[in-house]
C-alpha cells in the first residue's frame, strides 16, 4: 500500500475566454506527485505548462476539476485560504527572477517573511542563511541591476525558501540563462530536492533535464500525453543483512 501523495489532480480544467472562442490551457489533467520527487513538467509552447503550474500554485483558478495537496482541497478555497495555501505550502520561481529592483537581495528575501508574521528578529538571520544557502552570501547587498541573470535568479530561489515551503514550483527558471548557468541553477534545485527533501516542479526545455529531475511530465494541448520515470535513485537504500 502506498502513502497519499503530496499533489494529486483531478480531471482539471482551466478554459479562458477568448471572444467568441474558448480555449482549453488544462484539458482534463489527472495525475499526482509524490513528497521528495523533482517533477519536469515538458512540452511545445502554448501545451498548458504555466496553466498547470499556476493552479497548483493557487495564482489561477481551475474552471472544474480537484487539487488536493496535502489532503488539502484547493480549488474550492476563498481568497484568504488560497493565500495562506500558497504561503505556508509553496516556493514560486519565475523566468524572468521578478525581484524588486530598488531592494538589495536581502530585503528582497525578507520580503515574504513581513507578510507571514516571521518575528522580526528572526528575518534577517534567516534571510542572510538563505542567501549563504545558495550560494550569494557575499552579495547580500546587491540590488538587482549589480547581479548578473544566476545570481538574480538564485535571489528568487532563496525568496521561494523564505517560509520554508513543502514544495517549489519553477516556471522555465532557467529560460533567460545561458546554458552554463542554466544548469548552475538546474543542480541548485537539484540540491534543494535531494538534500532538503523539497518537492519541485518545474517547467523546462533543458535537455539535460533527465539528469536532476525524477520524473517528466509530457503536455501536449492541455493533455497528459506522457509520463516518464528517470530511474534516478535519490535514497540509498539500506541492504537488510
Ligand atoms: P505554456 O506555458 O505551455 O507555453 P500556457 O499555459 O501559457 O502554455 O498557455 C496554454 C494556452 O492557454 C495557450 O493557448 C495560451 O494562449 C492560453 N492562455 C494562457 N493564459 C491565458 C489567459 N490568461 N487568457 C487567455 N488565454 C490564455
Ligand atoms: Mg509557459
Amino acid at each position: 500500500m502506498s502513502a497519499e501523495p503530496l499533489i494529486r489532480i483531478e480531471d482539471l480544467h482551466r478554459e479562458f475566454a477568448m471572444g467568441d472562442q474558448v480555449v482549453h490551457a488544462v484539458d482534463g489533467i489527472t495525475a499526482s506527485v509524490d513528497a521528495g520527487e523533482f517533477l519536469a513538467v515538458m512540452g511545445p509552447s502554448g501545451s498548458g505548462k504555466s496553466t498547470l503550474l499556476y493552479l497548483l500554485g493557487g495564482l489561477d483558478r481551475a474552471t472544474s476539476g480537484e487539487i488536493w495537496v496535502a489532503g488539502q482541497e484547493i480549488v474550492g478555497l476563498d481568497e484568504n485560504a488560497l493565500a495562506d495555501y500558497r504561503r505556508s505550502e509553496i516556493g514560486f520561481v519565475f523566468q524572468s527572477f521578478f525581484l524588486i529592483p530598488t531592494m538589495t537581495a536581502l530585503q528582497n528575501v525578507i520580503f515574504p517573511m513581513v507578510f507571514a508574521q516571521v518575528p522580526v528578529a528572526e528575518r534577517e538571520p534567516r534571510a542572510l542563511a538563505l542567501l549563504e544557502r545558495v550560494g550569494l552570501g557575499d552579495r547580500v547587498r546587491h540590488r538587482p541591476t549589480e547581479l548578473s541573470g544566476g545570481q538574480q535568479q538564485r535571489v528568487a530561489i532563496a525568496r521561494a525558501l523564505a517560509l520554508n515551503p513543502r514544495i517549489i514550483l519553477a516556471d522555465e527558471p532557467t529560460g533567460n540563462l545561458d546554458t552554463k548557468t542554466g544548469a548552475e541553477i538546474m543542480q541548485l534545485l537539484m540540491q534543494l530536492n535531494q538534500e532538503e527533501g523539497r518537492t519541485i516542479v518545474a517547467v523546462t526545455h533543458d535537455p539535460s533535464v533527465t539528469d536532476y529531475a525524477t520524473r517528466s511530465l509530457h503536455l501536449l494541448d492541455g493533455h497528459l500525453t506522457d509520463s516518464v520515470d528517470h530511474n534516478l535513485h535519490r535514497y540509498s537504500q539500506k541492504v537488510e543483512p
